[in-house]
């Protein structure tokens, strides 16, 4: 139940903002009810417009890997901010970043920032195409890459959630150019490019899916993509907007040991701020504008103050030992969710890569966009709403992964623990 004032707020939203959220995955539409208003944020908890308290599995759907308002992050911000919000001119501390994120993900050569993640695999899409010269992009059923129009064909989050995976308003002449296959599947797609390799201009891929729930790749399914991407000559993308520095400070790329051509980023490179990037191999970022003729642009990339949270939190994230925190933590409330349910005698399942987790109401385990499509949504609904209840908060989708941040303390995990052996007691 939300409270009174996100009521009142949320009514009012409605009334200027359309279903009153400016994106739809802050909707309730995969719960029902209304959506809680947020006023503020530290460490682990969000506070509601009236001061209740939430721990929070959301960190703003992946950024907050060290908490909200990290004190040395919101110091950066304050100390950009006096300095002027934006140039639309190069600074210092945007060659600083591509320095950090070429230092932490090898295969980037060049790194060009954008203003969110969509505008990264928007742009990545667009080089890869201009580099080979073909149309065809391959993606996987259930994976959400942002909202650009090749893009929103069978996508995951909350397109999946809302029951439009393949959006209105993209023309079916460019929708044609998206490939969508099984995620996980291997010879699915090497069947597909025995076919038509020659086509694809590119592969794009989450190496662990988190829009349809938490999945991780099979063992060697990301090396086949590898593989199909080298003997076709197609670009392999790796869309590490959620996964880049979350589930290993080398990002997926450098857990699972597979080098893509590009790759993504978003979320956590930006601490909290509105940014996203691309890149990879020096030959294929070179044709962007101005070097090269494919064209890319945005006034506010690079952002001063974007970039020093983001900095701060790569910084920050690189002490040596914190992923394995993350991990130990999220892998403690991935292992007592578990037992909670055991003990409620609900089936449930769990993924946990890094600081990253998947909460499935299934007795199986959770391997593919069917196998997420067959759990018990009904009855994550009813969770959803007895742990808001009890004081946790989780993505309002039984579609959509679950983060752990390093302000996370042992206590919190075992609260959630008890608080979701409480709830699937209620509700099962
Ligand atoms: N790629 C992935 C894997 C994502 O999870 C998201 C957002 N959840 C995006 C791209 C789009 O990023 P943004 O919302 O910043 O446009």
């Amino acid at each position: 139940m939300s409270s009174n004032r996100s009521e009142a707020l949320f009514a009012a939203a409605c009334e200027h903002i359309p279903g009153g959220v400016n994106s739809p995955v802050r909707a309730f539409r995969g719960v029902g009810g209304n959506p809680v208003f947020f006023s503020r944020a530290l460490g682990a908890y969000l506070f509601d417009a009236d001061d209740r308290c939430y721990i929070d599995y959301v960190c703003s759907w992946g950024p907050a890997i060290l908490g909200h308002a990290h004190p040395d992050v919101i110091r950066e911000v304050q100390e950009a901010a006096t300095l002027g919000l934006s140039f639309g001119a190069p600074t210092e501390v945007e060659v600083e970043m591509a320095a950090t994120v070429r230092r932490l993900v090898p295969s980037m050569d060049l790194v060009r920032m954008v203003s969110s993640g969509t505008e990264a695999t928007m742009s990545a899409i667009r080089l890869a195409r201009g580099h080979t010269g073909r149309d065809v992009l391959v993606k996987f059923e259930g994976c959400y890459h942002g909202h650009s129009d090749s893009l929103l064909v069978k996508a995951g989050s909350g397109a999946l959630t809302l029951g439009v995976p393949s959006s209105a308003g993209v023309p079916a002449s460019l929708a044609a150019h998206t490939v969508t296959l099984p995620y996980n599947d291997i010879e699915a797609v090497e069947a597909f490019f025995r076919e038509r390799g020659h086509e694809v201009a590119c592969v794009i891929v989450e190496p662990v899916a988190g829009n349809m729930n938490c999945i991780p790749p099979v063992p060697g399914f990301l090396q086949a993509l590898r593989q199909v991407c080298d003997d076709s000559g197609a670009v392999l993308i790796f869309d590490e907007v959620m996964t880049g520095f979350r589930v290993a400070l080398e990002s997926a790329q450098g857990l699972y040991g597979v080098r893509p051509d590009l790759t993504t980023l978003g979320k956590v490179i930006g601490g909290g701020m509105p940014v996203g990037a691309f890149g990879g191999r020096r030959d294929i970022m070179e044709k962007i504008a101005p070097l090269g003729p494919v064209y890319q642009a945005g006034t506010l990339s690079g952002n001063p103050i974007a970039m020093r949270a983001g900095l701060k939190t790569l910084s920050l994230i690189s002490q040596p030992g914190l992923h394995e925190q993350l991990s130990a933590r999220a892998r403690a409330l991935c292992d007592g969710f578990e037992a909670a349910g055991r003990a409620a005698g609900v089936p449930v399942t769990t993924h946990q890569v890094g600081g990253m987790f998947g909460l499935f109401f299934s007795d199986k385990p959770v391997w593919s966009y069917a196998d997420a499509m067959a759990c018990d949504s009904a009855h994550f609904q009813r969770f959803f709403h007895a742990m808001l209840e009890e004081g946790v908060y989780l993505a309002p989708s039984a579609f959509e992964a679950g983060f752990v941040s390093i302000a996370h303390t042992a206590a919190d995990i075992d609260n959630t623990i008890a608080a979701a052996e409480r709830a699937l007691r209620a509700t099962r």
